[in-house]
């Protein structure tokens, strides 16, 4: 059985006081997180302390949004997963604005997916085809090489703390979701598949795999109704207590 995982990548927002406030209002309407559900916070490298300190004993688990591959230098700017493993349980690798505006690759995403993994952090791999790449019906070859490309030479022991997130570059951050069909689908032929290539089809069926782009209270159903989607990247919807709660709350009902 895969635990579903909800994640709220909070980007390049909120302030330490903000994130005190964010992180209260989640507990508040929350609770504590439900049974069934992984709740996961990622906030910028700047607020992981007060964060986990705001989250005391709860059952929330924090994640960062970058690493560097190496544990330590002269890489002025940059943040070692050995730092973040202080920190954080997940870590964000290879999201489509990394790899847009940070010129992260497959290669650069393997190598930090290896330096997580190496720290005692679980990866969370983003994929995703960008808008022309689906227009052009190139998705599940795009998907299937960043896939393969960014978990190449992990053995299935490893992949039992990685987590995938298919984004749909297009349906990030636009408000135009995939639908869950279509969300599934890729992640049956375009990742499933290459997992049970590169590790065989037990560690493909383990494995959890996410769906990310323009979640909301609203279409979270529909995606956790899907056999092969265990779970979701919220972007915008995560700033947002009420309906990140409302997200979680769905996630917990329709996996039930
Ligand atoms: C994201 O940043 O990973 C994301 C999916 O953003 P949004 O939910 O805003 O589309």
């Amino acid at each position: 059985m895969r635990t579903p995982i909800i994640a709220g990548n909070w980007k390049m927002n909120k302030t330490v006081a903000e994130t005190l406030e964010l992180v209260r209002e989640i507990k508040q309407l929350l609770g504590e997180a439900p049974e069934n559900v992984e709740v996961v916070l990622c906030p910028p490298f700047t607020s992981l302390w007060v964060a986990k300190n705001a989250l005391g004993r709860s059952k929330f688990s924090l994640g960062a949004q970058n690493l560097h591959h190496e544990p330590k230098g002269a890489f002025t700017g940059e943040v070692s997963p050995v730092m973040l493993a202080e920190l954080a349980t997940y870590v964000i690798i290879g999201h489509s604005e990394r790899r847009q505006y940070f010129g992260e690759t497959d290669e650069s995403v393997n190598r930090k997916v290896k330096a997580a993994l190496a720290h005692g952090l679980k990866p969370i791999v983003c994929v995703g085809e960008r808008l022309e790449e689906y227009e052009a019906g190139k998705t599940n070859e795009v998907v299937g090489r960043q896939a393969r490309g960014g978990l190449a030479g992990l053995t299935p022991e490893q992949m039992a703390n990685v987590v995938i997130a298919y984004e749909p570059v297009w349906a990030i951050g636009t408000g135009k979701a995939a639908t869950g069909a279509g969300a599934n689908a890729v992640v049956k032929q375009a990742i499933r598949g290459p997992l049970a290539e590169m590790f065989g089809e037990a560690t493909a069926q383990a494995t959890r795999v996410q769906y990310g782009g323009s979640v909301t209270p609203a279409n979270i159903a529909e995606f956790m109704a899907q056999p092969d989607l265990d779970g979701a990247l919220v972007g915008g919807a995560s700033l947002k207590a009420a309906d990140f709660v409302e997200i979680v709350r769905q996630t917990a009902k329709v996996k039930a």
